[in-house]
């Protein structure tokens, strides 16, 4: 515990209603658990229903003022969120290492990201363009704008602490609506911590709204059914997403919805060997694979199998795993024992199913939920984690023949969020690229993610788009005015 103690002193642990620090309205609080250490770091308060409808009417309050600043106004404020998040990067980054467990250099990474969100949608506040026109029969003019949407409910998960959470306050905020946040019950406290932050950035009391909690169903449920709340932005699993869309639903409110992924990661022929290994180290290896844009199924063409197998097996085996605070630490621990239970769970049936381990595959023992980096080869076209999130520092490979082959496999999935490959042929490269069912595709990289970006994906990875201006949309009503004059 010594170890934090510095770190987690002032770290807020109640709810952020109106700009105020407040228990739940039942005093109940649950604790937040080191995924390193399995010590308990905080206990913080849970919020009630009654909680979520004093943020609802916190953010009402908030909502005509903020509504109304030019758009300059609120994108300063976005603009000083983003310096003041990396003037104390250093401190954010621990405490996501803390509650998550992720090594501190994804831990950094994480940080820097997040806070673009809040540089892009500085720059992206003063771009609310509409159109004018003229109609084609009657000669009305036709004046098309953006308004405000309403206040948004934002829900995120616990693989990014912090920029799964500021992907959604950035626009939203230079859109110009409040927000209602309910982060994992995992990794509450970088949320909270990043709320001083934001009130010191001139974000006026109410605008942002954190609410931990528990009870999780209950209370988001009972604010889409609150009429004021016009946009639910969700990012986490598929089956949680799915519970959502039906609330949403009876209000007609609107969804944006980042799930669940299944990406594949292809190996030709004629790749650079040595970059596709690189980009395989971030694809499957950032945040330790719990992250939706994870490569979960390696394709490689039969003839660059044994080269890209034995560097990635190479590479695998020489990260340090530990405790993510630790120096050169590679590899921290999962974030709970659920997610590690899976994980064993999923090795163990590949390698029923005939697999060969070539690193790794087996979890040391406790404390702490940790998984070591492990290359799984030969994996049976059966095998569960083929169908699943491995959610962990696994990498399972399979070898493949033609391209229309492999693309049929790649394809074949329920999920549509990222596909990555690898050729040296740009025409093939486009090609395949137009041809997989993937909201986006790494072609020669192994990371996509940019604020600047469109991110989202296909078929059951979800509706909608997160970053870039498609993200500002998201928050934004169109309204007609039919005019003449
Ligand atoms: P999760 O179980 O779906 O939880 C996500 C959030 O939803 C958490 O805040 C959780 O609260 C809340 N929640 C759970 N049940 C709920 C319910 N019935 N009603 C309302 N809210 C509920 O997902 P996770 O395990 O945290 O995150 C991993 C998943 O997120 C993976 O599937 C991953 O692929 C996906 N993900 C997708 C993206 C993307 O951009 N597409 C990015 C990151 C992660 P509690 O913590 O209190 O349960």
């Amino acid at each position: 515990m010594a170890m934090y103690d510095n770190l987690l002193a002032n770290v807020p642990t109640d709810l952020w209603i109106g700009g105020k620090w407040r228990q739940s309205s039942d005093g109940g609080r649950f604790d937040v658990i080191d995924p390193a250490t399995e010590n308990k770091v905080a206990s913080v308060a849970s919020a009630t229903v009654d909680d979520a409808k004093a943020a609802l009417d916190a953010a009402q309050a908030a909502f005509p003022g903020w509504a109304a600043k030019k758009p300059r106004e609120r994108g300063e404020i976005l603009r000083k969120s983003f310096e003041l998040i990396m003037r104390d990067a250093e401190r954010l980054a621990k405490l996501i290492t803390i509650e998550n467990g992720k090594a501190l250099s994804d831990s950094r990474g994480e940080v820097a990201y997040a806070a673009e969100f809040f540089r892009w949608y500085a720059e992206e506040a003063v771009r609310n363009i509409g159109q004018n026109s003229v109609a084609p029969s009657s000669g009305a003019r036709m004046f098309v704008h953006h308004k405000p949407a309403g206040i948004a409910v934002l829900v995120t998960p616990w693989n990014f602490p912090a920029a799964m959470a500021t992907r959604k306050i950035g626009p939203a905020l230079a859109a110009g609506c409040p927000v209602v946040l309910k982060p994992a019950s995992d990794t509450p406290l970088t949320m909270l911590a990043l709320m001083p932050i934001l009130e010191e950035a001139g974000v006026p009391a109410g605008v942002v709204n954190v609410i931990p909690s528990r009870s999780s169903g209950k209370v988001v449920s009972a604010m889409l059914h609150d009429p004021r709340v016009r946009v639910v932005s969700f990012t986490g699993s598929t089956e949680v997403g799915r519970k959502l869309l039906h609330e949403a639903a009876d209000n007609i409110v609107k969804p944006a919805m980042e799930l669940g992924g299944n990406a594949p990661f292809i190996v030709f022929d004629d790749a650079d060997v040595d970059a596709a290994i690189d980009g395989a180290m971030i694809a499957k290896m950032r945040n330790m694979g719990e992250a939706c844009t994870a490569a979960n199924r390696f394709y490689v063409h039969e003839k660059v199998h044994d080269e890209f197998t034995k560097k990635l097996t190479a590479k695998m085996a020489g990260l340090k795993m530990g405790n993510g605070l630790d120096d050169g630490v590679a590899l921290g621990p999962l974030v709970n024992k659920d997610g590690l239970d899976k994980v064993i769970e999923l090795v163990d049936d590949a390698v029923k199913k005939g697999a060969k381990v070539l690193t790794g595959g087996k979890a040391p023992s406790g404390p702490g939920f940790f998984y070591p980096a492990t290359v799984l080869d030969n994996v049976a076209a059966d095998a569960k984690m083929l169908n699943e999130e491995i959610f962990g520092p696994v990498a399972s490979i399979q070898t493949f023949k033609s391209e229309d082959e492999v693309v049929t496999r790649a394809n074949d999935t329920e999920y549509g969020l990222v596909a990555y490959l690898y050729t040296k042929d740009l025409s093939r490269g486009m090609r395949v690229s137009e041809k997989l069912d993937f909201g986006m595709i790494g072609l020669n990289r192994g990371l996509v993610s940019d604020p600047a970006a469109p991110f989202g994906g296909v078929k059951q990875s979800g509706l909608g788009r997160e970053g870039a201006h498609e993200g500002l949309m998201e928050f934004l009503e169109t309204q007609y005015i039919s005019v003449t004059w």
